[in-house]
């Protein structure tokens, strides 16, 4: 099986944007491959953040995670500060990698933008870290959406740039794109997070959920009851895309264009087919909070396999780069 590896960052509660943008996708496939998926805590702490509630954020993380769907008993999902070798592997790649490449990558003056106050060498460094984190479990592929598909290449750079200096050690990984719905915020404007207050999380009740919907954003030129509307421009119709079945969307579609139905109508159609959805993953969070002593040994399992596995790495590069090899696990 090929080596999978893909990251995602604790930043508070996993919300729909998260779930169809890349959890669904990880659950899909991860009897296809060899699949480590990381909590990326380093990477997290590159922007603001607190202290004081991260360690129960990465924790909530990885029980919505595996309440989304991951089989505890076949993916090794595991908190990224827990292996040391991600950042060792990373000061490493620092030597190879020209300055110049780094700051010309579009995430990190877009982040640059947006962290003025605390532009740091970690958000300039993003890149090699993640492409640490794919190689050093000599990752071969990245299931990534087009957004990300510059940070590959650039892990690629890296992998040929030190093979090329010490000899063959790292795959040239590869990113799988994934196509992945555009999942935007109740306000339909920009990309649902917690930060924007514009999400659905995964674990809001029925209740909740409908008190969101009901005035979110629809196609704004459908004003009255009796005014036909655009499905395809309205927010609310690509969330019937993920979650409601191919007939009834198109008998939603044609309801929209003739007035046969009203928004607050198309919206509750939405809710039930919504909450099939996260039914079972609240169930299964129930179930699963109950067993926080299970999931934590489970972590501590997979944080040791990839320890080991990371040690291999580390050992075999400091040996082609004439460094003492010795490596404590
Ligand atoms: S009926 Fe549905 S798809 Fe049409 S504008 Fe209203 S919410 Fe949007």
């Amino acid at each position: 099986m090929k080596i999978l590896f893909s990251g995602i960052q604790p930043t508070g509660l996993l919300h729909l944007g998260n779930y169809f943008g890349a959890v669904r996708n990880w659950v899909d496939i991860q009897y296809d491959y060899s699949c480590y998926f990381s909590i990326v805590d380093l990477h997290a702490v590159t922007i603001q953040y607190d202290p004081k509630v991260f360690v129960g954020q990465i924790f909530e993380l990885a029980l919505g995670l595996y309440s989304c769907g991951l089989d505890p008993e076949k993916t090794k999902l595991f908190i990224q500060s827990e292996v040391p070798g991600h950042a060792d592997l990373t000061w490493i790649f620092n030597t190879v990698t020209p300055l110049g490449e780094l700051e010309r990558m579009t995430q990190f003056k877009d982040k640059a933008r947006q962290n003025r106050q605390n532009i740091n060498v970690g958000l300039l460094d993003y890149p090699v870290l993640q492409a640490a984190d794919i190689l050093l479990y000599k990752g071969e592929v990245v299931p990534v959406g087009q957004d990300q598909v510059q940070h590959i290449e650039f892990a690629r750079e890296i992998a040929r740039k030190f093979n090329s200096r010490y000899g063959r050690t790292f795959p040239e990984c590869q990113a799988k794109l994934t196509k992945t719905p555009r999942i935007l915020g109740l306000d339909g404007e920009s990309k649902m997070s917690k930060s924007q207050d514009n999400y659905i999380a995964l674990l809001d009740s029925r209740d909740v959920v409908w008190e969101k919907l009901a005035p979110a954003k629809t196609d704004p030129a459908r004003v009255r009851r009796t005014d036909p509307g655009t499905p395809e421009i309205c927010n609310i119709f690509n969330y019937h895309k993920v979650v409601t079945p191919e007939e009834e969307q198109q008998e939603v579609a044609e309801g929209c264009r003739t007035a046969g139905i009203g928004c607050l109508d198309c919206k509750k159609k939405l809710l039930g087919n919504l909450m099939k959805v996260l039914d079972p993953i609240q169930e299964r969070y129930q179930e699963l909070s109950g067993k926080r002593d299970y999931v934590r040994q489970v972590l501590d399992e997979n944080g040791a396999k990839c320890r080991k596995t990371a040690a291999g790495t580390m050992i075999e590069v400091k040996e082609k780069m004439g460094l003492n090899p010795v490596w404590k696990i």
